[in-house]
């Protein structure tokens, strides 16, 4: 088969046997989220391309090197969104939802764009599911997001998901931060790659988060920003961990952990898991103070926590944790002739509305090749309809799989005749009663 192009590199088809499995998930993870207040919102796809320059910032790899960004019809920069929560912080003031009752607790499932590499688990589009909490400063709401992520994982049967803590400060740790960073790195300058020594002039700690190999080596004996914390931010700190400690989760302070993007405040946290090789982090978040002012609306506080979906199903299965996909076809209905059919085909809607999934010929096919279809769909029950059942008034509905069978009316009664035998065949599981 010689098809005019393929999807473009790095992206997939989610087929309908891994579609019932993601929906499955999203449903736990609304559900879960819901159980800790959270509400959903939707975005657009694509932000005017200002939106993310400024949040996530101009000089993180995100903005400089992986983003979607082209011109619309009309010259307007647009960008397709690399992450959630920029159009979320934007969504929420534009619409005023901070005049209504604080905090704000808001989930998402994303579609998310990135132009990297493809590798396991790495998708140019991706899915991100996420959560954000808008309007409080206090260590309580950081214990809360990370106790809600931890909710998730428990209920989806996540074993050795290990939970990292640190805390980055705020511009006024920093300022201290940021000129021992600077005089570290500018001692070891001929060492850093080309990029990292324009982040020198503009933002330091930029540089931690560097993959290049020779940085890499200065970074791991960099200074941290944990020794130089003010008050209010070390305060917050010993609050959380004391608040995480009275909830039972574990945790391990990982002062390296710095998180990719540039609004991060305070405290940053990262689940990580072995299961995908070297400790790979399957979800993480932290607090952003002041991204929602870089918006340009008020001083809103804020945290949020964020999960790539394929990395979660690639861990699940990994753990041999197997998610259902969609139930097949209980009852196929076969037919012969035209009355036979539009008999099927009336049967089938009737049957439908008592909530039993039913499915009939729509290809006009002989009911042998009808049959074998619906062993094909694993349909569960089976019904023929010619000629004699027609005349007769009655049908065998047909157990597939032991091949038992009742005799059921299709006349007037059909509902309550097919409900009995049914139950009947399914050794009393009541399947209408549901
Ligand atoms: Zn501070
Ligand atoms: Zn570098």
């Amino acid at each position: 088969m010689q098809l005019i192009t393929k999807a473009p590199r790095g992206t997939k088809d989610i087929l309908p046997i891994e579609c019932g499995k993601w929906i499955f998930l999203e449903n736990l993870l609304r559900e879960e989220s819901e159980n800790f207040g959270f509400k959903e919102i939707r975005t657009p796809v694509f932000e005017h391309t200002e939106l993310f320059k400024r949040t996530v910032g101009e000089d993180t790899d995100v903005v400089q090197k992986e983003m979607y960004t082209f011109s619309d019809k009309s010259g307007r920069s647009i960008t397709l969104r690399p992450e959630g929560t920029a159009s979320t912080a934007r969504a929420m003031l534009e619409n005023s939802l901070h005049n209504g009752a604080l905090p704000i607790k808001l989930s998402y499932f994303s579609s998310c764009y990135r132009y990297e590499k493809p590798q396991a688990g790495r998708w140019r589009e991706f899915h991100q599911f996420g959560l954000e909490i808008f309007g409080s400063q206090s260590p309580f709401a950081d214990a809360e997001l990370i106790n809600t992520a931890i909710s998730i994982f428990k209920r989806l049967g996540l074993k050795n998901i290990k939970l990292q803590i640190n805390t980055i400060g705020c511009s006024k740790c920093r300022e201290t931060y940021y000129d021992e960073l600077n005089h570290y790195f500018n001692f070891y300058k001929d060492d850093l790659c080309e990029t990292c020594l324009e982040r020198l002039k503009t933002n330091p700690m930029r540089i931690l988060d560097c993959k290049n190999s020779s940085c890499q080596k200065l970074i791991k004996e960099a200074p941290i920003v944990i020794e130089f914390l003010c008050k209010e931010c070390a305060e917050h700190f010993e609050f959380l961990k004391k608040y995480l400690t009275k909830l039972q989760i574990e945790y391990v302070v990982n002062p390296r952990i710095v998180r990719g993007l540039d609004y991060y405040t305070k405290t940053v946290f990262e689940f990580v898991s072995e299961e995908l090789g070297t400790q790979a982090v399957v979800g993480g978040g932290g607090r952003y103070d002041n991204l929602v002012s870089q918006i340009g609306g008020k001083d809103i506080p804020a945290l949020g926590f964020g999960i790539g979906m394929e990395r979660l199903l690639l861990i699940l299965e990994k753990q041999g944790i197997s998610l259902p996909s969609y139930e097949p076809c209980e009852l196929y209905i076969a037919s012969a002739g035209e009355e036979g059919k539009i008999k099927a085909f009336i049967l089938a809607n009737q049957i439908r509305q008592a909530g039993i999934k039913t499915e009939c010929d729509i290809v006009n096919r002989t009911m042998k090749s009808q049959m074998k279809y619906a062993d094909k769909i694993n349909a569960k029950y089976s019904i023929a309809i010619g000629e004699d059942e027609i005349k007769d008034g009655y049908a065998m509905l047909k157990n597939m799989e032991t091949g038992e069978t009742r005799k059921i009316s299709i006349g007037e009664d059909f509902i309550s005749s097919f409900s009995k035998a049914h139950v009947e065949l399914e050794n009393g599981d009541a399947l209408l009663s549901k």
